[in-house]
């Protein structure tokens, strides 16, 4: 049993009807990574960077003890990619309680919608050019993507590429290499799904965060027990933004993933292969089972039933009259 598992976790993951698959790891630290490749995954689809500066006593990681924990990852990959999203505090996710950084949070109203993710970068510049330098020297030793979250805004986008170009031109000054990096943007706020076509302009890949697209599309707190029931992944309006998603960046050549929990869900892994999605990343523990499903799977044969699911007006409708129309397929 020991041996088929490990021949599953380094077999290749193609479809019944020969379609490549990419499972990559969602990773929270730098020793992540390892585990991340002995589970079989073929990158770091989300390495949520935030963890570095958690739980630290007060004091954050600098521009070189980043650039340290980066390497670290990258290293280990060995060449394979490691997607880093630049720092996601705020909400659920509060910087360490000494830093100063976290006083502007404790009068946050409404974490959910406020200063969290890019919008936070974005209005600490030192801390974000601190933390591109990091990501862009670390580039240096395999393949880096830099992805960006919570992006709303066109505006946005051009803000983090000015910061690109400034931390590129520090780093210039300093006498540090860096490599070019691929960008690309979290959709999880829906604005970001329905203007999918104008940002795929300016961005080489995306990742759907349906963890946060689930929050803002239903408006229902993840972190509220009071309306935990209201939140649901089957939910049409949710069904349609990541099939559109799925769509318009494949149509465009545009790499696109699914790296929010539906993608290690094995009640979802036929439907967003229906959809086109050929890229998954997941928490390392569910890439085999979720492997097995692929191997299994006929994702031509499903891709007529999605039309089906998206019509229906309720998740529950929408649950079952997926799972009965493809199990009568498979
Ligand atoms: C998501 O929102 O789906 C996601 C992957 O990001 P996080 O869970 O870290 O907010
Ligand atoms: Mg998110």
């Amino acid at each position: 049993e020991r041996a088929r598992l490990h021949r599953l976790r380094h077999a290749p993951c193609v479809t019944l009807d020969g379609q490549h698959i990419d499972l990559l790891a969602n990773i929270e630290l730098p020793s992540d990574a390892q585990v991340a490749l002995e589970a079989g995954a073929v990158g770091v689809g989300l390495f949520r960077s935030e963890f570095m500066f958690m739980n630290r006593g007060g004091r954050l990681p600098d521009e070189e003890e980043q650039f340290r924990g980066y390497r670290t990852a990258v290293q280990a990959l060995n060449g394979l990619p490691v997607t880093i999203r630049t720092i996601d505090v705020g909400a659920d996710k509060p910087l360490d309680r000494m830093s100063t950084h976290e006083l502007r949070h404790e009068h946050t109203l409404n974490p959910a919608l406020g200063l969290r993710a890019i919008r936070w970068s974005l209005s600490e510049p030192e801390m974000f050019g601190e933390q591109l330098r990091a990501i862009l020297r670390a580039s240096t030793h395999g393949k880096v993507r830099l992805l960006i979250p919570m992006v709303a805004h066109l505006r946005e986008i051009l803000q983090v590429r000015q910061a690109l170009e400034q931390a590129c031109r520090e780093l210039d000054e300093a006498g540090h290499a860096y490599a070019q990096v691929e960008l690309g943007a979290m959709i999880e706020v829906p604005a970001a799904a329905l203007m999918l076509p104008l940002f795929l302009r300016h961005f080489d890949f995306v990742s759907i965060g349906t963890n946060d697209l689930i929050q803002y599309t239903l408006a229902i707190d993840r972190a509220d027990e009071a309306v935990a029931h209201l939140y649901d992944a089957w939910h049409p309006a949710v069904l349609q933004l990541v099939a559109q998603t799925i769509a318009q960046a494949n149509a465009a050549g545009k790499p696109v993933s699914v790296c929010g929990e539906m993608a290690g869900d094995p009640a979802f892994t036929e439907l967003l292969l229906a959809m086109g999605l050929r890229s998954f990343s997941m928490h390392p523990a569910q890439i085999s089972s979720i492997k097995q499903r692929i191997l299994r799977t006929d994702a031509r044969q499903l891709a007529g039933l999605v039309e089906h699911v998206l019509a229906s007006d309720e998740p529950q409708d929408a649950c079952v009259a997926w799972l009965s129309r493809a199990r009568r397929l498979t």
